[in-house]
């Protein structure tokens, strides 16, 4: 990390659905001092411009959108020498360097995309330019100024639909060769014919057994099939209406199915987890992502089961915490790192 803090930097968040640019005043100075708290401190972006991506998902296309938006937003705050603003974008992708070449993204239909130079080439010479695995940024941002801050050596784990992680060791992010770093979604926690079947092609990911689409199918599948359970009861009898927060909160009074299913989830989310702790020695873990949000009894259990896989040295120094920067995450961190000249193109 180094590189001057600017007063101004912008924060771009490239979704397969959405693309959002925010742009923060002083940043790095409210990381500062989030660290020496070591207390989150939500920003408030000073601007934020939100827009559909479009179907039209052509590199130049997007490039070209991102760039008027990031013009709008500047403009929204009247700064001065806007050509010099660093700017960060985090993207929902595999990475092939650090250069910003997109290697795949499933949401965005792009192989082998030059996003980087393109950017560079439309945004202008003068100006800082990151490109950051969209995952990773919200790593950072919750480093930055959120529940990592203060922290060295930090894991961030994202329960949502899938599962997602990133990684900081030593105050670094840490990206790895293809921004994959901390992927905890695709470690093993078994393997062999029966093993469930992952998006990513694989078996036996933590995230085919505990990721919320995952945990949703099974529900209903299981319901379908005729398990009898309170959680029918409290999504107003309709099978098809139970999501895992009423699973949680039949769980919870003791539902037997619900239970059965949780138990059997948790110590995977937490073999998963604890493998991870051992391996990199963390003094934090931040948890988020929609599932985990309202799902207190599965968190409650994985981390019960997280005390009985993982060796009492390495499990005891780590503060386990949830996320504090929700939406936002992505937008301070990629703006953060592109502000630190973190991996510019
Ligand atoms: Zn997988």
């Amino acid at each position: 990390m180094s590189g001057p803090a600017h007063p101004w930097v912008v924060g771009v968040d490239l979704g397969g659905t959405n693309l959002r640019v925010a742009v923060f005043r002083e940043l790095a100075a409210a990381a500062a001092a989030a660290r020496r708290a070591g207390a989150p401190l939500a920003q408030q972006p000073a601007a934020v411009v939100r827009r559909p991506v479009g179907d039209d998902r052509r590199l130049e296309t997007i490039v070209a959108r991102i760039a008027d938006a990031v013009k709008e937003v500047l403009g929204q705050v009247g700064v001065s020498r806007v050509a010099v603003v660093p700017v960060g974008v985090g993207v929902a992708a595999m990475l092939a360097d650090r250069k910003g070449t997109v290697a795949n993204s499933p949401h965005l239909g792009w192989r082998n995309a030059a996003f980087g130079p393109a950017l560079a080439g439309t945004l202008g010479p003068a100006r800082p330019i990151g490109v950051y695995n969209d995952v990773n940024a919200v790593t950072y941002g919750e480093y930055g100024v959120g529940a990592g801050a203060g922290s060295r050596d930090m894991l961030c784990v994202f329960v949502g639909t899938g599962i997602g992680g990133g990684l900081v060791v030593n105050g670094a992010l840490a990206e790895g060769a293809t921004s994959c770093a901390g992927e905890i979604g695709h470690v093993k926690v078994t393997w062999g014919d029966d093993a469930a079947r992952c998006n990513c092609g694989g078996r036996g990911c933590v995230e085919a057994y505990v990721g919320g689409s995952y945990v949703q199918a099974r529900i209903r599948r299981e319901l379908a099939a005729g398990a009898r359970s309170l959680a029918v009861d409290l999504a107003g009898g309709e099978i098809t209406a139970v999501n895992p927060g009423h699973v949680d909160a039949a769980a919870a009074e003791g539902d037997p199915w619900a239970l059965g299913l949780w138990t059997e989830l948790a110590p995977l989310f937490a073999v998963a987890l604890g493998n991870a702790i051992t391996l990199l020695n963390p003094d934090r873990v931040v948890l988020g992502g929609g599932l985990f949000g309202r799902t207190p009894t599965l968190r409650d259990q994985s981390l019960l089961a997280l005390s009985l896989v993982t060796p009492p040295p390495l499990l005891d120094p780590v503060d386990i915490v949830m996320a504090a920067l929700a939406d936002d995450a992505g937008l301070v961190g990629s703006a953060l790192l592109a502000d630190a000249g973190v991996s510019l193109v």
